[in-house]
């Protein structure tokens, strides 16, 4: 069943400081902070234009820190969100915010509104990276605010970026893995894109910061992707969605319109290497059928059959691949 939020983008308003890559205002395409009417009005509308099954379907609050703008404006939202889930029969209200900004008193509070989700903007588990990009919260705060929010019986969300200042391959796979330990619901997977105005632009500039490439961070992004597939956990968001505004304001990092996809093809690019490594297929010119899930064909074979090329250029002759529908996804086999 496909979910859906009615979101609404609260920008900067409660954040305490300002993080290395953050500028709200590009990313959400929002300027300022909407009212409760406003706010009213576009949850009537959404209402009326849903198709899928408002059981299924969220008011949602992100964007910036919900929980630690001022509490009058936060309830004032919330009791918009509450009345709209009570009047369409949504499912709830999922809001995002900081791991430093929910303190027992406020998922209480957050509990007699109706919320049903929480989404912790995680970014990194190396407290090392937290501190350098500003974030003000340690990964002890992560890991006790995932806990706090488990027992209250929120539903858990964790976000994480990949390729901050001082990010490595290792701290980004660790954080995917301590994240993935916390037993999250959902993750959203957010690769840096760093964009013109925000620090980590400044520090480019000023050459303290090299961001990570997309050829760098491809490869990096398919483990953590393949990590959180086989640990059961939903990636339901993965890289900034593309707008003219966040692509007129991107000065480096790993961007692409269709990221998911090249990571996904890399995962696959991956796999079939260590199948020919295992059956030591390297310049054999032995005709190799790959086969993989029949919905993933296209991921295996990659954008301008990049894939195709290489592994035919390793196994060093014309290689095929083929649907087989029991196949899990990213799993590969061969014929021969
Ligand atoms: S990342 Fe979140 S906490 Fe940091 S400045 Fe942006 S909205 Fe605020």
């Amino acid at each position: 069943m496909r979910h859906n939020n009615i979101s609404v983008f609260i920008p900067h308003l409660g954040c305490p400081h300002q993080c290395s890559f953050c500028d709200q205002n590009t990313i959400t395409g929002v300027a300022h902070a909407p009212t409760a009417e406003e706010v009213e009005q576009l949850f009537f509308d959404a209402a009326q234009k849903l198709k899928g099954d408002p059981q299924e379907t969220e008011a949602a609050f992100f964007g910036g820190s919900f929980t630690a703008i001022p509490k009058e404006y936060m309830c004032s939202l919330l009791e918009i969100g509450k009345r709209a889930v009570n009047q369409y029969g949504w499912k709830g209200i999922r809001i995002s915010t900081r791991p430093d900004a929910v303190p027992e008193e406020t998922l209480l509070l957050l509990k007699e509104y109706g919320v049903t989700s929480i989404e912790l903007g995680a970014q990194s588990m190396d407290d090392r990276v937290l501190e350098i990009n500003e974030r003000g919260h340690t990964a002890e705060d992560v890991r006790k605010a995932s806990r706090r929010i488990r027992k209250h019986g929120f539903e858990l969300g964790l976000q994480m970026m990949v390729g901050l200042y001082g990010e490595t391959r290792d701290t980004a796979l660790m954080t995917a893995k301590e994240i993935g330990a916390l037993c999250p619901d959902t993750v959203r997977v957010y690769p840096v894109v760093v964009l013109r105005g925000t620090k980590l632009d400044r520090w480019r500039r000023e050459g303290i910061y090299t961001p990570m490439t997309l050829e760098e961070g491809v490869p990096i992004c398919g483990e953590i992707l393949e990590y959180f597939f086989e640990q059961g956990i939903p990636v339901i968001k993965f890289g900034l969605h593309a707008s003219k505004e966040v692509e007129e304001n991107i000065t480096g990092g790993i961007y692409h319109p269709a990221l998911r996809e090249l990571c996904e093809s890399e995962i696959y690019l991956k796999n079939a290497r260590q199948k020919i490594s295992a059956e030591k297929l390297e310049g054999s010119a032995k005709p190799v059928t790959f086969l993989v899930n029949e919905k993933e064909i296209s991921k295996f074979i990659g954008q301008k059959r990049k894939n195709m090329k290489r592994l035919e250029a390793l196994l060093g002759c014309p290689c095929k691949v083929r649907g087989k529908k029991e196949l899990q996804v990213y799993r590969v086999e061969l014929e021969y």
